[in-house]
């Protein structure tokens, strides 16, 4: 296992591969649903610790609230806990007092067991919240909560465009900053450019999604063909996670497994001794440039994600949501894209928000049909 410096200011040394407890097993019911399967989870969490893997996250929303108390308990024996850090988030929507942000602290420290949270995350940070998260003061509460020792560091998830990025994070000195980011997303969501900042800031940066809700583990045939070519044979699991090792910015690569098998695989790609910034070379570079294309061929919206067409006077997230149909599109399975517009509609920035006014058509360089698209999006990708 690789391990990495994480960031300026907290002196942790973390391991390159994460393991997110948003995705464990679970005892499924015919439709899909279920809770999580507890024996199987402990067992992979304290395999994790086994063979390397120091860095835990998950949040207090995860797995219908349980996954919390599931990492708790496969930590607490044999001084687990003492071995990881342990990283998790707070909704803070939800929470509408003070007082109520501290209870919930409170509570996830009693379902994980322990004492402190080494780093405590303002959950999914989104543009229209933003200005919100400034006047409740909840960053001077966590503050409070650091100087009473119930947490080491303050950090945010963000899942959203670069401006507001930037503009958080240049707001406040940060621990650590988590954001999305994978070989199909460079341009995207928060782009690579936010790993650039993260790094000339000396804040820590994880990174979730980096198979984008494991699509890219299953390729078509084409993209398929083009990593079979290579003379060195890796598999597209390995391709994907290898775009982002190559970063000497990013701390931590979080992989939210299901299986034990998928875990066995990630950690034997990570413990590779050539696992490491600047991996990639140019050819390299320029096969997941080919694959990135080629998925981009697939989408059936053509929007560039140039934001000519924002700000919405409704506050439509345009691009977002035409990102995550195409994905749907690219990948043939639009379970990961809705649960991925679900983050747009918790945030009031979902297609259902448009009046039809059209001043975003008249802005769009690609002259996108946007009122009719996304209408078709919002009624593929609705919960
Ligand atoms: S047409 Fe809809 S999406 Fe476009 S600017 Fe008007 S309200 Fe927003
Ligand atoms: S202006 Fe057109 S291409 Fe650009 S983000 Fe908006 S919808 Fe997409």
């Amino acid at each position: 296992m690789q391990y990495r410096t994480y960031g300026k200011q907290l002196g942790f040394k973390v391991s390159a591969l994460g393991m997110g407890c948003m995705r464990l097993p679970r005892h499924l019911n015919g439709t899909g649903e279920g809770d999580v399967d507890t024996e199987k989870a402990i067992a992979m969490i304290r395999y994790a610790v086994d063979h390397g893997i120091n860095y835990f996250d998950t949040a207090y929303g995860y797995h219908n609230k349980t996954s919390e108390a599931v990492l708790g308990e496969a930590l607490e024996q044999d001084r687990y806990r003492d071995k990881v850090k342990i990283v998790t988030k707070q909704p803070f929507g939800v929470m509408t007092t003070q007082a109520e942000i501290r209870r919930n602290l409170e509570n996830t420290l009693k379902k994980l067991r322990t004492d402190h949270i080494d780093v405590y995350l303002i959950h999914n940070i989104q543009k229209p919240d933003w200005e919100d998260i400034k006047k409740r003061k909840i960053i001077e509460e966590y503050e409070k909560f650091r100087a009473e020792g119930l947490i080491r560091g303050i950090a945010f998830s963000y899942h959203g465009l670069l401006p507001t990025f930037k503009e958080v994070l240049s707001f406040y000195p940060w621990d650590m900053c988590q954001i999305q980011q994978n070989f199909l997303d460079v341009e995207r969501e928060a782009t690579a450019e936010a790993i650039h900042l993260a790094g000339q800031k000396g804040t820590a940066l994880v990174i979730m999604e980096p198979l984008r809700g494991g699509s890219l583990a299953t390729p078509p045939a084409a993209v398929k063909a083009i990593y079979d070519a290579y003379p060195v044979k890796r598999s597209a699991v390995e391709w994907g996670f290898r775009h982002l090792i190559n970063y000497p910015e990013i701390s931590t690569i979080l992989s939210g497994v299901t299986t034990l098998e998928q875990l066995k695989e990630d950690i034997e790609i990570f413990s590779k001794p050539d696992a490491r910034p600047g991996c990639l070379n140019d050819t390299e570079k320029a096969i997941l440039s080919r694959v990135r294309s080629h998925y981009e061929s697939l989408a059936s919206i053509p929007c560039t994600g140039c934001e000519y067409c924002l700000p919405c006077p409704n506050g439509v997230n345009i691009p977002g949501a035409f990102s995550k149909y195409n994905d749907g599109v690219m990948f043939g399975n639009f379970d990961p894209a809705k649960r991925s517009y679900s983050f747009l509609t918790m945030s009031n920035q979902d297609a259902s928000l448009c009046a039809a006014c059209g001043e975003c058509e008249q802005k769009c360089p690609q002259h996108i049909d946007i009122i009719e698209r996304l209408k078709m999006a919002h009624e593929t990708l609705k919960a």
